[in-house]
């Protein structure tokens, strides 16, 4: 480490991202501070806990047993009409993890590398040089008088929030109509098989859907997400927030099983889906996971994104620190292979949500009574051309749909 710095990196936020990069800087040997605002990694949960795959499996890693609740069988998906298909994968489809546990593990594993991480501890402000340059960011820990900490990279894993990225010079700002407001309860008790369970229909969740994802000891988490701006039909109806909270109490309330089931925990967050931010990197610094808006935005999903882009942009900063260079040009190697490895498939499932918001409730159950568990498959491996065929040869009008997104 140069005699200049503190550190070699430091990584604000503790979470799938920052934690995954920490591991592989400070594997390397850089020396790499890991802070974090809260007071426990991973608490509160503010997450439906639901991960399809983990890339970093096939590295030889074990996902420990406490880590999740359940593993997943597949998905049943509900119509508006009540119509489900259910899908079944060969080996297990994925997880409902138990993030509390989850995230400290991960974090534990940088820990083990030789990261140093400190809760409690919240990034206000970005230390610059006369160049404008930044080389260090102010931290308070536990809202005492904030000092100053200095690297040559800051990394902002900061989820959500990105403040520091926002001050780094990131356009972070969320449109409302690229954000899904959430609620979510975790309840008890559910019977259930373990298959997700996904609602979708413009009266349950206008532009999104009602999750119920399954947990051990018959806790399930029951949540909505639901888009900023309400569409009617086709025309952009003015600005009218959908409450999550009311329509997830309503859904709640016709549920055979959930309408007598207590809640042990009650939550509302907000969720980033549409198209990741314009630029993940600037001179001495960089934006990795949710904080750079790299989600999924079909379902919101982002903590499988937020690791594989921790380990990516990790490789980067470690040839940066080999080079003393911490240039835009030199990190911006982590950005060009993110967007060739993991652009197309996000975009094509962006282009699916935007089709999705537009169909009808009437479309969309057109679509469910088309569709087989082999269609349902191939959406889920983002195959949508002959999905899409097979449902166009039953309703052509959505033909019009279609167009209007391609022009
Ligand atoms: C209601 C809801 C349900 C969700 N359900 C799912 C799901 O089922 N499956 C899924 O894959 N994804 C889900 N997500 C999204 C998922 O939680 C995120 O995409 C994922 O956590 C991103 O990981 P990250 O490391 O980028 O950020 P985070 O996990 O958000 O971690 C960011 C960390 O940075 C810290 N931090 C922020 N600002 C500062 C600061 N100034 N100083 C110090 N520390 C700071 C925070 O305390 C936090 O620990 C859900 C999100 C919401 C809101």
């Amino acid at each position: 480490m140069s005699s200049k710095f503190d550190h070699d990196v430091i990584v604000i936020g503790g979470g799938p991202a920052g934690s995954s990069f920490a591991r592989v800087a400070a594997g390397a040997g850089l020396d790499v501070l890991v802070v974090d605002k809260r007071k426990e990694i991973g608490v509160p949960v503010r997450c439906g806990e639901g991960l399809g795959s983990l890339e970093i499996l096939k590295q030889g890693f074990v996902l420990p047993r406490a880590c999740y609740s359940i593993e997943i069988e597949g998905a049943k998906v509900y119509a508006p009409n009540g119509k489900s298909i259910t899908w079944r994968g060969e080996d297990t489809a994925g997880w409902v993890l138990e993030r509390k546990v989850f995230d400290k593990w991960l974090c534990e594993l940088a820990i083990e590398k030789g990261a140093r991480v400190h809760t409690y501890t919240r990034a206000v402000g970005v230390v610059k040089d006369e160049k404008g340059r930044p080389q260090g960011v102010k931290v308070s820990h536990g809202g005492k008088e904030p000092y100053e900490i200095s690297a040559p990279l800051i990394v902002s894993a900061e989820g959500m929030e990105s403040m520091i990225a926002r001050e780094l010079g990131f356009k972070t700002v969320h449109s409302l109509y690229d954000v899904d407001t959430c609620y979510e309860y975790e309840m008890k008790p559910y019977n259930h098989e373990n298959l997700i369970e996904l609602y979708f229909g413009n009266e349950a969740a206008p532009r999104g859907y009602v999750w119920i994802f399954p947990k051990a000891d018959k806790k399930a988490n029951v949540g909505i997400g639901v888009g900023g701006l309400v569409q009617n039909g086709t025309k952009q109806g003015g600005i009218k927030g959908a409450d999550p909270k009311t329509l997830l109490d309503a859904f709640v309330k016709k549920d055979e099983q959930l309408k007598d089931a207590s809640t042990l925990l009650d939550f509302g967050g907000v969720i980033s889906v549409g198209s990741p931010i314009d630029e993940f990197t600037r001179d001495n610094c960089m934006v990795i996971g949710t904080a750079a808006k790299q989600v999924d935005p079909i379902h919101g999903g982002g903590i499988g994104l937020a690791i594989d882009t921790g380990i990516m942009a990790a490789g980067t900063a470690i040839k940066a620190h080999e080079r003393k260079d911490f240039s835009k040009n030199m990190l911006m190697e982590y950005e060009t292979v993110w967007r060739r490895q993991k652009s197309p498939t996000l975009a094509n499932r962006l282009k699916l949500r935007k089709i999705l918001e537009k169909v009808s409730d009437d479309d969309l159950n057109h679509i469910f009574n088309t569709l087989n568990k082999e269609d349902l498959q191939k959406v889920m491996s983002s195959d949508f051309a002959p999905v899409a065929m097979k449902v166009l040869a039953g309703r052509p009008q959505l033909l019009a749909v279609l167009r209007g997104l391609m022009s």
